[in-house]
């Protein structure tokens, strides 16, 4: 790298935020470097995962003739609510999933990344890997004038940066834009784990035709000690991704070890048969921005936006994540088309970022589930004592004991009233209510 380069724009990580920054801008016509720490793009990254197809085709319209590299089409979804000893199943298949793209796949995040940074080039972006961005440079106003990286004379210049750096958004903070003390009670830590299968076994354990369908799973309760968390089970391929998170204060409080919780999950009577047999392929953990539309980072200032995780875009309880950072990757993307238009890069103008965001699903989804994180704070007994009590309940309904219909609902009634008190249960309905109105 040269010691002064310039360019019409710099985006700072290949991930969904940044990748989708990258193409907006080079297809409007501008110069644009995109920087990545890792070996390749989707190198040190990890997701769940479903992908979700409208945030891609806002980006690429002709994605699907680009051949992405999916796992399976997702044809059936639902929730586990899991006990010690069962589970409680609510599963959704439809006709509706087997549409051609399908509205979501599973996917594994290093080819997943390495194939969407790919499009990019092909759209004329430069990427440069292995090279972390270790500082901003600023002129005397404090104006963000291009970036530092760890590369000899690797100083870039450009007008407008995109950090799409991801949850770890250590230049988003240097900016001050981000707070660098964020209590463990607004950050979760999840571990995944990649099980490979022959494919004919994974659809025979999870009821599949074919590679045609697959299957996504969210499961709580027990997958997590009752703890508030969630975790998951994804059909890829030939593998099964399986995974659990929890707020990084839980696993404080209770002293819990993030592998020991997933190994316990993975030995659970109902998960375990899925698994048996088949051998790890990847291990891996990473954090999730769960702070919430209220304490989300300032997205611009003079001559910078944020998007992505950087900016904690994540809406952990629909487990959506890649779809928020690509559109707002656009969407900044779009805001410094028109800068360079406007030869306006202050921090003024940027704030059109924010509206437009305001006026999409991302900013109006994370006001309307504001108040998530406080109210599982404020109800634990959530994911413990309710799923406990819908898989005993469950037990009971199921069973023919020979008792009379009615006895059998007042003794359900009466587990319900053992476990929490009438007005218990009215406070949390309503604490339910006000964290998913926002
Ligand atoms: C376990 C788990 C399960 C999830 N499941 C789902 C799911 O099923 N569906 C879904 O939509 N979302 C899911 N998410 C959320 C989703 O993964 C994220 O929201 C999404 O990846 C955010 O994209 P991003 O581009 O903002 O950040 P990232 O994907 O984290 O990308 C940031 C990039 O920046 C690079 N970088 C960081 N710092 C620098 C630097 N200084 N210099 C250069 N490069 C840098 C990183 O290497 C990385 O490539 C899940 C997340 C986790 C952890």
């Amino acid at each position: 790298m040269s010691a002064k380069l310039f360019f019409d724009a710099i985006v700072v990580g290949a991930g969904p935020a940044g990748v989708a920054a990258a193409i907006t801008m080079a297809r409007g016509g501008l110069q644009v470097i995109l920087l990545e720490r890792g070996r390749f793009a989707g190198a040190k990254n990890l997701f769940g995962g479903v992908l979700y197809t409208h945030a891609l085709a806002e980006v690429l319209p002709d994605y699907w003739q680009r051949k992405p590299p999916f796992e399976r089409p997702v044809t059936e979804q639902g929730y586990w609510l899991l006990a010690p000893d069962s589970a409680v199943r609510f599963m959704h298949k439809s006709e509706q999933y087997r549409q051609e793209p399908a509205e979501a796949y599973t996917a594994l995040r290093a080819p997943f990344d390495a194939w969407f940074a790919e499009q990019a080039v092909q759209e004329g972006v430069l990427l440069i890997a292995k090279t972390t961005v270790s500082d901003m440079l600023r002129d005397e106003q404090g104006r963000v004038i291009g970036v530092r990286t760890d590369r000899p004379d690797g100083d870039i210049h450009a007008p407008i940066v995109v950090l799409a750096e991801g949850v770890n958004n250590l230049l988003t903070q240097q900016l001050g834009l981000a707070r660098g003390d964020l209590p463990p009670r607004f950050i979760a830590l999840s571990v995944k784990e990649v099980i490979g299968l022959p494919a004919k076994e994974i659809e025979a354990r999870f009821g599949l035709a074919g590679p045609q369908e697959g299957v996504a799973i969210d499961i709580f309760g027990d997958a997590t000690l009752g703890l508030p968390g969630t975790a998951f089970i994804y059909s890829d391929k030939k593998a099964i991704s399986i995974g659990m998170g929890l707020l990084l204060e839980e696993f404080v409080y209770h002293n819990l070890r993030p592998y020991e919780v997933l190994a316990r999950f993975k030995a659970h009577p109902v998960v375990r048969p899925y698994l048996a047999g088949g051998e790890s392929l990847e291990y891996g953990a990473h954090l999730i921005p769960e702070q919430g539309y209220d304490r989300m980072p300032d997205l611009a200032a003079d001559g910078v936006l944020v998007a992505g995780d950087a900016a904690a875009m994540v809406d952990a309880l629909h487990r959506e994540g890649t779809n928020l950072a690509m559109t707002a990757g656009r969407m900044a993307g779009e805001t410094a088309l028109e800068a360079h238009r406007q030869n306006d890069f202050s921090a003024d103008f940027l704030r059109a970022y924010r509206r437009k965001l305001e006026d999409s699903f991302v900013l109006k989804d994370l006001k309307q589930y504001r108040r998530m994180t406080d109210f599982l704070d404020s109800a634990p007994h959530f994911m413990g004592t309710y799923i406990n009590f819908i898989n005993d309940a469950a037990l009971r309904y199921f069973s023919a004991h020979g008792m009379p219909k009615r006895q059998m609902e007042g003794e359900i009634f009466g587990l319900l009233r053992e476990r929490r008190s009438f007005f218990g249960v009215a406070q949390d309905v309503m604490k339910l209510l006000r964290g998913m109105r926002g």
